[in-house]
């Protein structure tokens, strides 16, 4: 079997499409756990909350990373929790997930590497990437080898970079704004803010 048929990939527009088509992408005024307010928001739950698309994405991330060998899939709870189950399965390799614990990312339930293990962070979206840099260093701490970050969709208009290589299935452009400088609070529209972290 040729590694594409193993992991068959996804377009960026087939990637989007399946957010539009799961009603996950979302218009209006939003305040993101980052701070900033967007008038887009992701909401990967709805997409992931199907298990076949879920595993579709999770193959196609797998075939980003798999010349790259990971012996485990790790994403930060709770955004990286399904689609790191995912990219394991594809992959074959175990998945877990890391938590807080008062200030700091770490893996907690028992979950563990070992030293030099090869191992790869994904997340659902970002937008500054800040989560998912504190779960690479804090695997890199425990004496992980990252061997990469993956992220289904990078919000982040290239202000995320990791100290890892880094790949996204699609790229979304939006608008992100402090509340200051924000043209919808201006206009007096109002805010919602979605219920997960996101960062
Ligand atoms: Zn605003």
């Amino acid at each position: 079997m040729s590694s594409q048929a193993k992991f068959p990939t996804l377009s960026q527009e087939h990637v989007i499409g399946i957010f539009e088509e799961k009603g996950a992408l979302l218009t209006g005024h939003f305040r993101l756990s980052s701070g900033l307010h967007s008038d887009k928001y992701l909401q990967c739950a709805l997409v992931l909350q199907h298990p076949d698309v879920a595993e579709r994405i999770g193959s196609a991330m797998a075939a980003l990373f798999s010349d790259k060998k990971p012996e485990a899939v790790i994403g930060p709870a709770i955004g990286g929790i399904v689609i790191a189950q995912e990219v394991g399965r594809a992959l074959g390799v175990r998945a877990m997930f890391s938590e807080r614990e008062g200030d700091s990312m770490t893996l907690r339930r028992g979950f563990s590497v070992a030293k030099g293990e090869r191992v790869l962070v994904v997340e659902d979206v970002i937008t500054t990437g800040g989560s998912v840099q504190e779960a690479v260093d804090a695997l890199v701490a425990l004496g992980a080898d990252v061997v990469g970050v993956g992220v289904i969709i990078d919000r982040s208009g290239d202000r995320a970079t990791f100290s890892v290589p880094f790949k996204s299935l699609a790229r979304l452009e939006v608008s992100a704004y402090t509340e200051e400088e924000c043209p919808l609070c201006r206009s007096g529209e109002p805010i919602y803010k979605p219920g997960s972290r996101k960062s």
